[in-house]
């Protein structure tokens, strides 16, 4: 048997996380078992319809690296793979439910329900809708139809016994039949709901095994009857733990951590977050951390999925994230680091040696965005207290300092060749020359010209980056302040 797995998502706009690691998980299922993974887009709930929003679920899922055998663009012996496309074919099906007696016609208006929902939750129940509809006569219900009332079909759920299934990962699942309710199935514009389109299509598209959200654990006995009454086979069930910023908190639009373009936005890596999603609800059942798709595929087993919550821990991602980066080759980095350059240097007539900055910087970057602050201190001279010329390691001080700046501002002013070499060996051979400490000349030169205790390079190589003007500048400005004292 061929395995078949699909991804489904409604078009919303955004990729959420959860979204993208359910995705994930079916097309390493799917690859790992030599199967087919599917691309079936959910829009049967048209008010929520959105522009563009197939598009960035299709852009999303390329630039991860998982493609689809069939769906919407690639088509497929099962198209079309848009559920809005397939309106027509959902109503047939249900319509043989009715003739069956698993379903049936329901008229109840909007403020009817309404009313009784009030009555109920006075009463302190749960409002489940009351089969009121399955009464009717056969002969009402065709007058009805023939006026042309508005009605939606409902699937009639047995209120006595209860129903189980396995699924993969949570084990067995039981349900009392009377905490089902008689879900919509078509909707009064003829659209199916999801509850409905998803059984019709995972069968009419051979879906082997469905892995999706464990939301939906406590709804499959009733698409579990649907199957029945058809007399279709169940698809396997592998449920997936909800994807959490901790314990307590979902990842939420606001604090803009659940969707994928956010973290490509700030310049995470693709293949880094792809490798920290995996991990986030599976373990390989070893201790190894990094994976390439390729590797992830091989890996992949069911049995690695936890029932837990998967927290998706930005701090952890961020360190697989800086980990990438320094692993990456020298010019893909260059390529990537350059626009982030430009959001600071950009309008510069003189701008540093990008290839240089970059050098120095690929081992420091733990995320893209984070590149403006760090390199910022090239751009704006640095404002900063006399404590921080004191290193206790260096022996230096706002005291001593000065001597060290009165050393280096002559000597580099005599440089003819503004190269980082040159300027390093004529500062070496001045301090020699001087009988100083390297730390005691050098610790305040990268203070005077960064502001910073902690900087990409040291005093050459930001001398260099600064420019022969920039770099006496800010010397005789440290200089001066400090003789003030
Ligand atoms: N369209 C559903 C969602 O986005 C898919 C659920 C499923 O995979 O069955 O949640």
């Amino acid at each position: 048997m061929e395995v078949r797995t699909r991804f489904a998502p409604s078009p919303t706009g955004f990729m959420h996380l959860g979204g993208l690691r359910t995705a994930l998980y079916n097309y390493l299922f799917a690859r790992k078992l030599g199967g087919k993974f599917i691309l079936r887009i959910e829009d049967t709930d048209q008010e929520r319809f959105v522009e563009g929003a197939t598009e960035v679920i299709y852009d999303t899922l390329r630039s991860c690296g998982m493609n689809w055998d069939e769906g919407p663009d690639v088509g497929g012996p099962c198209g079309p793979y848009i559920q809005s496309e397939r309106k027509a074919l959902y109503l047939p099906y249900a319509e043989e439910l009715v003739r069956r007696g698993r379903a049936y016609y329901c008229f109840c208006t909007k403020e009817e329900l309404d009313e009784r929902r009030k009555a109920a939750e006075a009463r302190g129940e749960v409002f489940k809708y009351d089969k009121h509809c399955l009464h009717l006569s056969p002969e009402e219900v065709r007058r009805r139809l023939d006026a042309g009332e508005p009605y939606v079909i409902r699937q009639n759920v047995p209120q006595e016994g209860e129903s189980s299934y396995h699924d993969l990962v949570y084990g067995d699942i039981t349900m009392p039949n009377d905490t089902l309710d008689d879900m919509v199935l078509i909707k009064a514009d003829g659209m199916p709901t999801y509850n409905f389109a998803n059984v019709i299509d995972d069968h009419l598209m051979g879906i082997t095994h469905i892995l999706r959200g464990m939301e939906y654990l406590s709804s499959t006995p009733k698409y579990n009857m649907l199957y029945s009454a058809f007399g279709w086979e169940i698809p396997q069930y592998i449920h997936l733990p909800t994807v959490m910023r901790d314990a307590k908190h979902k990842l939420s639009k606001r604090d803009g951590d659940a969707y994928y373009s956010d973290f490509a936005e700030k310049g995470y890596l693709t293949e880094a977050l792809i490798n920290y999603l995996a991990l986030v609800g599976w373990n390989p059942g070893d201790d190894r951390e990094f994976f390439t798709m390729q590797e992830l595929t091989e890996a992949f087993d069911v049995k690695g999925l936890n029932k837990a919550p998967g927290i998706f821990d930005i701090e952890k991602l961020t360190w697989f994230n800086a980990h990438y980066i320094r692993e990456m080759p020298f010019e893909d980095y260059l390529a990537k680091a350059a626009p982030w350059f430009d959001r600071v240097f950009g309008d510069m007539d003189r701008k540093p040696d990008y290839r240089r900055l970059a050098e120095l910087m690929q081992g420091r970057t733990e995320v893209f965005s984070r590149i403006p602050d760090a390199v910022a201190f090239l751009r704006c001279r640095p404002s900063f207290g006399p404590e921080l010329y004191f290193n206790k390691k260096m022996k230096t001080s706002a005291e001593t300092a000065p001597a060290a700046l009165e050393l280096v501002i002559p000597v580099l002013e005599g440089i003819g060749e503004w190269k980082e070499d040159v300027i390093h060996d004529r500062v070496m051979e001045a301090i020699a020359a001087a009988g100083m400490k390297n730390g005691a000349v050098l610790w305040p030169m990268r203070i005077a010209l960064s502001g910073l205790e902690s900087t990409p390079g040291g005093a050459f190589e930001i001398a260099y980056l600064l420019g022969r003007e920039e770099t006496l500048l800010r010397l005789r400005d440290a200089l001066e302040t400090l003789k003030k004292g």
